[in-house]
């Protein structure tokens, strides 16, 4: 007579807490595995038994001298016992005959495959085999059980943490974007915005107050004797001097909608949407007297013993469809004019 022998019976299945350290790249080793490998001549009774001793156990593995026969799931196992004449036909007999009857082709991965690229396969299989337990090679001739549902649960806590890293990632491209919007509009040395923001910004505003048929004004500001201030502090003195003045003009502005731009070299600007002259006028004072508050010391100044500034201010009522650049020619008007007078003064466009 044949003795029927189980090869291995342990159950290794991990718990939950370690299921949840899997990663994107995870592979079937990590998974909860069951061992447990019998004999092919084994009897269909003893597996029974098998199942009925551990009721998790989806399948047992068949091995036939020393080397893999195939699978044979809980599911078909009970439904060939459960068919007539199954109890009398397979509950003596090897198990050898119930798997050949059966004929089912198992999934084999080794326990490095992927558990996505598992899933996907294991999902490609008709609905009827969905659930079948798959094989893994933990090595050669070595193998383990994984269930379908334990295979189902680790793919989609891996699509869980994909989703948390996408959303990450996404955080991150967008506060990346952000750094790299405001550098490429703010000046490198001044930190206030650059030419190219001050342009882009006046012809959106100039358009938008076209259509609402409101105020803007602009204020260019040119500190004076600033070729004087260099060649008496040298190139270092002066840029320390420019954001110096750069800090002060941006203290004396502050609607969200103002923006203080470097224009030039030594020249600022700053666009005042919905202000009239009146109040431009006064911005443009106050930042003369915040430079001037700053009493930077510049002993060959033609004007004072410290940094000035002289200002021009212009307000216009933009026309409809026509550009900013008459706003900009009028502003500078007033600034040749406060420089003409003396400097140190504001001037406005009439
Ligand atoms: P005015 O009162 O008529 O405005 O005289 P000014 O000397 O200020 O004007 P001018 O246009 O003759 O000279 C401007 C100087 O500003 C020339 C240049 O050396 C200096 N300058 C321009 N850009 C920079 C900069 O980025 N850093 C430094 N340190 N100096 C600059
Ligand atoms: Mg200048
Ligand atoms: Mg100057």
């Amino acid at each position: 007579m044949v003795v029927a022998k189980k090869i291995s019976s342990e159950l290794s299945v991990l718990p939950i807490s370690q299921a949840r350290e899997l990663s994107l790249q995870s592979t079937l080793g990590e998974l909860p595995l069951y061992d447990f490998s019998v004999r092919s001549d084994m009897r269909g009774g003893e597996v029974a038994q098998a199942f009925q001793d551990n009721p998790l156990l989806p399948g047992v593995i068949l091995i036939e001298h020393d080397r893999l026969l195939g699978m044979i799931s809980r599911r078909r196992f009970l439904e060939y016992m459960s068919r007539p004449y199954g109890l009398e036909l397979f509950l003596k007999r090897p198990i050898k005959s119930l798997y050949l009857l059966a004929n089912s082709d198992s999934l084999i991965f080794p326990s490095d495959t992927l558990i996505v690229m598992a899933a996907r396969r294991s999902l490609q299989r008709s609905a009827e085999l969905l659930y079948e337990p798959i094989v893994v090679e933990i090595e050669p001739t070595v193998y383990r059980l994984l269930d379908a549902h334990q295979l189902l649960v680790a793919q989609s806590h891996i699509h869980e943490l994909a989703s948390q890293l996408i959303h990450q990632l996404y955080q991150e491209l967008e506060k990346a974007n952000h750094e790299l919007r405001s550098l490429a509009t703010a000046d490198g040395l001044t930190k206030v915005a650059n030419r190219r923001r001050f342009d882009e910004y006046l012809d959106n505003k100039w358009h938008e107050l076209a259509r609402e048929q409101a105020p803007l004004s602009l204020i260019l500001c040119d500190i004076d004797c600033f070729k004087d201030y260099n060649d008496t502090y040298g190139h270092l003195g002066g840029d320390a001097c420019l954001q110096q003045v750069a800090y002060a003009i941006s203290a004396a502005v502050k609607r969200p909608a103002d923006l203080v731009a470097r224009y030039g070299g030594e020249e600022f600007a700053v666009i005042l949407p919905n202000t009239p002259a009146a109040g431009a006028v006064r911005v443009a004072e106050e930042i003369r007297m915040n430079v001037k508050a700053l009493q930077i010391r510049h002993i060959n100044s033609c004007v004072e013993p410290y940094v000035t500034l002289s200002v021009g201010v212009a307000t216009m009522v933009p026309e409809p469809g026509s550009i900013p650049i008459d706003l900009i020619a009028a502003a500078d008007r007033a600034l040749y004019e406060s420089k003409a007078s003396g400097r140190d003064r504001v001037s406005i466009c009439a």
